[in-house]
């Protein structure tokens, strides 16, 4: 295979600018700059303007007729089921329950992990979604979860692995030596790096009033990571599990809240005033049956959005497609309204900048990066050495 002029001068550490291109900056204001060229020296943005000077050596892209985003982010994907790919494109949420929980999730190895996560990986950077959360929920063993690792350290995407295991209990596997000893290994101490972060992943159905999940939080607070969560999803998770972690005071800053889609106001107000987010995969309500997708309701109570995929068995990496369903649903969810009030929506309320704010500036805040990612700005990209240490003192667990 014969490598692209571009590609052959792109040596490490050569400065990049994109030419006369249409910037969509994602900055606080949502500036869209047309002709303007974007700079990239070393690991970060160095400028962004028309007619930049450029250091001698710079690589040229000549962007004409092209837009310049920011790379998306996606929240949620299960990337180790890219590994079927596809496969339960007519599935509802209750047949991926069976196949993967109770029959065939069990059956997959380390090397089915890697596999999995490698493709997700690949296919998320072929989509433009530069970072992602894998909520990787089966990771029945600490080899699996090297496997994850392996994979996405392959790959030169931003990547955050949320942990988690279907097949034990959450208060079981996270206080297990073996993943402290996993997670001393590659997120402790140094281990850990800017370009794959760490989170703990477990749900909170409503099976237990004592609340046993109590102890997975408590691990996850001392470790100093944040929690994501499958929240509001149709007779699975409820209310009753934002109570409980709400009176508990495990709802906090950070913390990720998958679908929503099926809570009281009451919870809305919780996440709204305990400064967490919501990751909308809205194709996925839509097919699947979380529940309608939330955003009509999200943009009532102020709550922060962010965008995902949820996985590859069903839709694909695309965040292009999540942000067209997205403001397709939350639409088609006003008209409804309006039209059972015999009344006309004449201005959407939802505008199509806005999606697309969720798809880049959502997902960075929602991750804690938002200093780094998400915009086209002077200063984003990997941080430097200063920068570097706080910025890894706040992912790192222990941190
Ligand atoms: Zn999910």
């Amino acid at each position: 295979m014969t490598a692209s002029p571009i590609a052959a001068d792109l040596t490490p550490g050569r400065p990049v600018v994109f030419r006369n291109a249409t910037v969509l900056t994602m900055d606080d204001a949502h500036h869209v700059l047309p002709g303007a060229d974007v700079l990239i020296s070393g690991d970060r943005i160095a400028a962004v303007g028309p007619g930049l000077e450029v250091p001698e050596g710079t690589v040229e892209v000549d962007a004409t007729g092209g837009i310049l985003m920011p790379g998306m982010i996606d929240t949620h994907r299960h990337m180790w089921q890219t590994a079927m790919r596809g496969y339960g494109a007519d599935w509802t949420l209750t047949q991926y329950f069976v196949w993967n929980y109770l029959q065939w999730g069990k059956s997959f190895r380390p090397q089915d992990i890697h596999a999995g996560d490698l493709l997700s990986a690949i296919e998320a950077i072929d989509a433009g979604v530069t970072t992602t959360v894998d909520w990787s929920h089966n990771l029945q063993t600490t080899d699996h979860a090297e496997a994850a690792v392996d994979a996405l350290r392959s790959v030169p995407g931003r990547f955050v692995l949320a942990y988690g295991n279907i097949q034990q209990a959450p208060w079981e596997w996270s206080a297990t030596p073996e993943f402290r000893a996993f997670v001393d290994r590659y997120f402790g101490g140094g281990g850990g790096s800017d370009m794959l972060g760490f989170q703990i992943a477990f749900d909170v159905p409503p099976a237990s009033p004592d609340f046993p999940e109590k102890a997975a939080f408590e691990v996850a607070r001392d470790l100093g990571v944040p929690v994501t969560t499958h929240a509001g999803v149709w007779k699975v998770t409820t209310d009753e599990g934002i109570r409980l972690m709400h009176e508990h005071g495990f709802m906090i800053p950070g913390t990720i809240y998958v679908h929503s889609a099926t809570l009281s106001a009451d919870s809305y107000h919780r996440i709204a005033a305990t400064g967490g987010s919501v990751s909308l995969s809205t194709e996925s309500e839509q097919s699947a049956g979380q529940g309608y997708p939330p955003t009509w309701k999200l943009r009532e109570h102020g709550i922060p959005v962010s965008l995902s995929m949820d996985t590859s068995v069903w839709w694909s990496a695309d965040l292009f497609s999540a942000m067209r369903a997205t403001l397709s649903a939350d639409r088609a969810r006003e008209h409804l309204e309006a039209h059972s009030r015999d009344e006309t929506v004449t201005h959407h309320k939802l505008r199509a900048e806005q999606v697309v704010d969720w798809a880049t500036r959502g997902g960075a805040r929602a991750l804690g990066l938002d200093s780094l990612i998400g915009s086209l700005e002077p200063g984003k990209g990997l941080p430097g050495p200063a920068r570097r240490r706080a910025h890894r003192g706040r992912q790192r667990p222990g941190g």
